[in-house]
């Protein structure tokens, strides 16, 4: 599966109440842009009206997949930054009307896919109507699925100077929620573990340690926004979790043979 066939097919209109968009606090920041060049190539990955999105939702082993054939370019990522949405927040994670998660109860899996690929088909038309941004952080992760945002092969608009360069820039990962109170619930901390430890594996360009900038992880906090990714999540905390998704990435092979 590759990005072109990806990109595009859920740009629909949203249909979202307007309480969805009350204070989108982590969008309405124009230093994230830094110095990132808007060059979306016409005719390329679904034209220039379409911009950097994709919109789709994984499960785990999807992504695994998925990156292990993605082509990053002749420049890949080379370090991580850490965001969380603050709003939309999540029952879990309030800080208002837990927008991404409510109204669930009585859907099936499919439907609640349907109802948030809506929701970030919503975040990326705010982005790019209101925002004038042709691009995004890379990846949103919640407690079911890892969202595929702008396409990891594009530097990505996110952490102001913390975007890194053209050449030399960082994978942005939104965990949906408000994180100031509470740490990531355990399905999520399975899910960021396993997409940071996927990526580590396929790029070899970074180490779990925190260091701004090439080569580690670092955070929102270490560039523009001391709230982001939220109080909870310290650095000791998101190296630990990490690091479990890395171990367990690695032992699967052996975890599989017991019962
Ligand atoms: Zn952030």
């Amino acid at each position: 599966m590759t990005d072109e066939t990806l990109l595009g097919q859920a740009a629909s209109e949203p249909e979202l109440p307007a309480t969805f968009f009350e204070g989108l606090l982590p969008f309405t920041d124009a230093d994230d842009v830094g110095p990132v060049q808007f060059a979306t190539p016409s005719g390329v990955l679904g034209g220039s009206s379409s911009g950097l999105y994709i919109g789709k939702g994984f499960i785990a082993d999807e992504f695994t997949t998925y990156v292990q054939s993605y082509n990053f370019g002749p420049k890949p990522p080379t370090f991580i930054v850490l965001h969380h949405t603050s709003l939309p927040d999540t029952k879990h994670a309030r800080l208002r009307h837990a927008s991404w998660d409510s109204g669930e109860e009585k859907l099936s899996n499919a439907q609640i896919y349907a109802k948030r690929q809506k929701q970030l088909n919503g975040i990326w038309n705010y982005y790019r109507r209101q925002l004038g941004w042709d691009r995004g952080p890379h990846l949103f992760i919640d407690e079911r699925w890892i969202w595929l945002f702008t396409p990891m092969y594009y530097q990505g608009i996110h952490a102001a100077e913390g975007n890194g360069t053209t050449y030399n820039y960082s994978i942005g990962i939104e965990v949906v929620g408000h994180y100031d109170r509470v740490t990531w619930p355990p399905q999520i901390e399975a899910l960021v573990g396993h997409a940071v430890a996927v990526l580590k594996r396929q790029l070899g360009s970074f180490e779990l340690k925190h260091q701004r900038f090439a080569g580690g992880v670092s955070s929102h906090r270490d560039y523009n926004k001391p709230s982001c990714p939220g109080a909870a999540i310290t650095e000791e905390y998101y190296l630990r979790v990490l690091r479990e998704g890395w171990d367990r990435l690695n032992n699967k092979g052996l975890s599989r043979s017991v019962p």
